[in-house]
C-alpha cells in the first residue's frame, strides 16, 4: 500500500470500521485490475467486488455537487472528466466479471456498510467459478 493515500474521507473510515466489525476481509485503495491502473477505495478480491466512495464535489453529486462560479469552465471540465472516467471504470470492471458498487460521500455509513456486506455475502455464497489460492 502506498504511504500517502489519496484520501481518507470520514465515510471511508466509518464504512471500513463497520465492515471490519462484521468480520469482512478486504483491501483498501487497491487495484482490481492492474492493467486498468485505477484503484478502488475498498476491494473484496476473492468475491470480486470493487467499491468506490465518491466525493460529492469531485464526482459531481446530483444532490449537492456544486459547480464553482470562479473558473467555472475549468471545474466543469474537471468534474465531467472524473465522471466519464468513473463510467469507463465501471464498464471495464463489469466486463471483467467484477461487481462495482458506488456510493456518495454524503450517504449514511451504516446503510452503505450493510449494503456492501449483503452484496459480498451474496457473491461469496453464489460460488465463485475462479477460486484464488492465496
Ligand atoms: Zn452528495
Amino acid at each position: 500500500m502506498r504511504a500517502t493515500r489519496r484520501r481518507d474521507t470520514a465515510l471511508e473510515l466509518a464504512v471500513r470500521a463497520q465492515l471490519e466489525g462484521r468480520g469482512n476481509e478486504f483491501r483498501v485503495d487497491a487495484q482490481p485490475i492492474p492493467a486498468l491502473g485505477r484503484r478502488a477505495d475498498v476491494l473484496f478480491e476473492r468475491e470480486r467486488v470493487a467499491i468506490y466512495l465518491d466525493g460529492c464535489f469531485w464526482h459531481g453529486c446530483p444532490a449537492h455537487g456544486t459547480w464553482p462560479q470562479a473558473n467555472a469552465e475549468f471545474w466543469r471540465e474537471k468534474i465531467r472528466t472524473n465522471q466519464a472516467r468513473d463510467r469507463d471504470s465501471d464498464r471495464r470492471l463489469r466486463d471483467a466479471g467484477w461487481t462495482v458498487l458506488r456510493y456518495w460521500e454524503h450517504e449514511d455509513a451504516s446503510t452503505v456498510a450493510r449494503d456492501i456486506h449483503a452484496v459480498v455475502a451474496e457473491r461469496a455464497s453464489r460460488g465463485l467459478s475462479v477460486q484464488r489460492s492465496e
